[in-house]
């Protein structure tokens, strides 16, 4: 029989009605299919249940970690002691508030949000459409493609702070940049977020986000595991450029490579290691450093 640790056992004690499963792998969670166990890995449907998760964490004294569907985060081999709250499709709900408003629940993933504004024939949202994350995850990095971005559409957002406290932030509030927000310097938890849309034509909108899908699956390895782009775009370069230049395609750690479709993608071609992808980011990035002098920035958030 598997003896439950000290947390485990309070988290039986104290929230039996959650969701959850204990030691399950996050590799099993995370787009890069990377990551050792989570001591607890919980659910919560609304709330509620993530008030009294919050709460519980901080009577506990320990942090949570909190992830959206897992597709732009290195999990460690280690695994992860403590209780990591899981949003995706658990936090979950979308609505039209008005002609031009939807408000989604951040465990939607951002692709149907896309679609759902398109049904309900609004447009702003296409570039999301092929995003592989949250709407959680997409605030939380300010997501963004093919000249759109998250910061563009959100009008507020309600977060959770650790003590259970809601409230709404404005997007002024926010402090949007380039796959950044004010949330990444925060233990606030995105719970909601509304969309300010425009009127739009069903079968334009449907179209546009067609487009999209087409050009990403040309460019991008979406049949490997891997985080998305692994660095940030430097200002006034393309990271895919410069590693490509740098002759980094198919360069390879353990399991790890750059993928040999689109330089800017780390993949998991061979059941890779955390620790391979954080060498191979560690060697493209001096190596693209040595070539041409510019320090790549990883858009991979490294657990
Ligand atoms: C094939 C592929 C293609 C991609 N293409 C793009 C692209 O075109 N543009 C782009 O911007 N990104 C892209 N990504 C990266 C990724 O999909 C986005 O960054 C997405 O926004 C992450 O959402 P997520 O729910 O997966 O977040 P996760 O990876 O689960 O989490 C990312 C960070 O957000 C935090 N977080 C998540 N949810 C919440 C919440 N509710 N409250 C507080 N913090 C939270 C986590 O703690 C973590 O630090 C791609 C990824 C893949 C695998």
């Amino acid at each position: 029989m598997i003896e439950l640790t000290c947390l485990q056992q309070h988290f039986t004690e104290q929230g039996s009605d959650i969701p959850c499963r204990f030691n399950e792998p996050l590799s099993e969670h995370t787009s890069f299919r990377i990551g050792g166990n989570a001591e607890i890995m919980a659910f919560p449907e609304n709330s509620e249940q993530l008030q009294k998760l919050l709460l519980m964490s901080a009577e506990l004294d320990t942090k949570p970690v909190i992830l959206g569907a897992g597709t732009n985060v290195l999990a460690p081999d280690e695994g992860v002691s403590g209780i990591v709250i899981c949003l995706k499709d658990a936090l979950d709900g979308i609505e039209v508030l008005d002609g031009h408003r939807i408000r989604c629940m951040a465990g939607v993933t951002m692709t149907r949000a896309a679609v759902f504004a398109a049904n309900n024939g609004l447009t702003g949202l296409e570039f999301a459409h092929g995003i592989p994350g949250t709407v959680g995850g997409g605030i939380y990095m300010n997501a963004g493609a093919y000249g759109g971005e998250i910061s563009g559409v959100c009008e507020c957002v309600q977060v959770m702070d650790p003590q259970g406290n809601i409230r709404t932030l404005d997007k002024a509030a926010l402090n949007f940049s380039y796959r950044h927000s004010m949330l990444n310097n925060s233990s606030d938890v995105i719970i909601s977020a509304v969309f300010q849309l425009e009127p739009g034509i069903v079968s334009d909108i449907r179209g546009k986000m067609k487009e999209l899908m087409t050009k990403r699956s040309a460019s991008q390895p979406l049949d490997m595991p891997s985080a998305g782009s692994a660095f940030k775009r430097p200002v006034g370069h393309y990271a895919a450029a410069l590693i490509d230049q740098a002759g980094l395609k198919g360069l390879r750690v353990g399991g790890a490579e750059v993928s040999r479709k689109h330089a800017g993608f780390i993949v998991n071609c061979d059941n890779a290691s955390a620790n391979d992808v954080k060498e191979l980011i560690r060697q493209v990035r001096e190596r693209v450093w040595s070539d041409c002098g510019v320090w790549l920035d990883p858009e991979i958030r490294i657990w």
